[in-house]
């Protein structure tokens, strides 16, 4: 008997998976509303899901127009090369197109960033508590993936820069992060930026980038003319109110973005998230709403969480992760309430819960479950 067939006798396909394979630990997404709906018996209209960052007040009524009109085209493939939303994002940030790379959601240029530029023997740097992608697509390509203990719950530059060795090749950093909403002011990325060795890729991360006040965003698309090194992500998930649809992108020096596009899936971007995306990102009222409603939900949420006596995290989102003794029975609480909120054990942070900022009624629904429940 040969050696191929010994072989399949004692293990199959998935034992022989590579260990690396293995070792990733699924991404644990919000629990949808039509799920908690189906296991509690609920009317799905008496559930509010303040568990995935999306935007309350729903999709940009430009988007929805542009979408209506492209829904006649959906026969064709798209545009490979997205070039109406390339050239709106060029008109909107002065870059050239050749610096963009589109994907379906930014999770796929997260993704990109790592298959091109990561190997096995080479090391990815994130911190504790940061966005749970980044650990996913390092381990994905089989490197390895290097936690940085975090300062006051935000990225602790300094040590990342420490942990940087001869096989580091990225960094990535959420700005904000989530789930700890913490921000890292321009100039500490910049000083972090000159500190670097040009090997090493930086993925600055900005899901939230539209929700920060203008004083508190970095010139990081800028910054790309001075750093070769630089991979700037964004994504119209959070403020342009398009999750469902999956659509981000990354903007970078025209080398890596080049080298990002190869391991691209021919049409990883469909056409309705492109027409939707390139109508979108000049919607500038939805957007100027989206931050206004935001701040309100913060500051309702925050000021009822204090009212309750619990601590949470100050937040440069639009959602804040608040402190509870018991986050899964509080979660479960709530769930029998019907308010989803999100738990975020595998962050590293298995005594909190993060809620996303809904509409007003919303928060103070989700204000007066967990009121009752921590009564109960
Ligand atoms: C929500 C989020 C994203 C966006 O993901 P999409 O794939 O664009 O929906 C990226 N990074 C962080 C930190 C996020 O929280």
């Amino acid at each position: 008997m040969s050696a191929v067939n010994a072989m399949q006798r004692n293990s199959d396909a998935c034992d022989l998976a590579p260990g690396y394979i293995h070792a990733i630990a699924p991404y644990q997404p919000g629990k949808p509303i039509a799920e908690l709906a189906r296991e509690l018996n609920l009317d799905p209209d008496s559930i509010i899901k303040l568990a995935s960052n999306e935007n309350p007040l729903g999709v940009s009524p430009l988007a929805m127009q542009a979408m209506q009109q492209a829904l006649a085209d959906i026969a064709r493939y798209p545009d490979g090369n997205g070039f109406e939303l390339k050239q709106a994002i060029v008109q909107k940030f002065g870059v050239a197109m050749p610096q963009i790379v589109l994907g379906n959601g930014s999770n796929d240029v997260l993704d990109m960033a790592a298959r091109a530029f990561l190997a096995p023997g080479l090391e990815a740097i994130y911190s504790q508590h940061a966005f749970a992608v980044y650990p996913i697509a390092t381990q994905t390509i089989g490197a390895a993936g290097v936690e940085v203990p975090a300062k006051n719950f935000g990225h602790d530059l300094d040590a990342m820069l420490k942990a940087v060795t001869a096989q580091t090749r990225m960094v990535f950093i959420a700005n904000p992060n989530n789930p700890t909403g913490t921000l890292l002011r321009a100039d500490e990325l910049l000083r972090f930026l000159r500190a670097l060795p040009a090997q090493v890729l930086v993925v600055l991360d900005e899901a939230y980038n539209e929700y920060l006040a203008a004083e508190l965003k970095a010139d990081s698309i800028v910054w790309l003319v001075e750093f070769p090194n630089l991979v700037v992500t964004r994504t119209f998930s959070k403020a342009y109110g398009l999750a469902g649809l999956r659509v981000g992108y990354a903007l970078a020096h025209e080398r890596v973005a080049d080298l990002m596009n190869r391991v691209r899936q021919p049409f990883n971007v469909n056409s309705m998230s492109l027409t939707a995306a390139a109508a979108a990102i000049n919607d500038h009222e939805f957007v100027r709403r989206s931050c206004e409603l935001n701040a309100l939900g913060m500051e309702q949420i925050t000021q009822g969480l204090a009212k309750l006596g619990l601590s949470f995290i100050p937040s440069y989102g639009n959602f804040v992760s608040f402190k509870v003794v018991d986050a899964n029975k509080t979660f479960q609480q709530l769930l029998r309430r019907g308010v989803i909120v999100r738990p975020v054990a595998g962050y590293g942070m298995p005594g909190y819960l993060r809620v996303s900022t809904g509409l007003e009624a919303e928060n103070a629904r989700f204000l007066e479950a967990l009121k009752a429940s921590l009564a109960e």
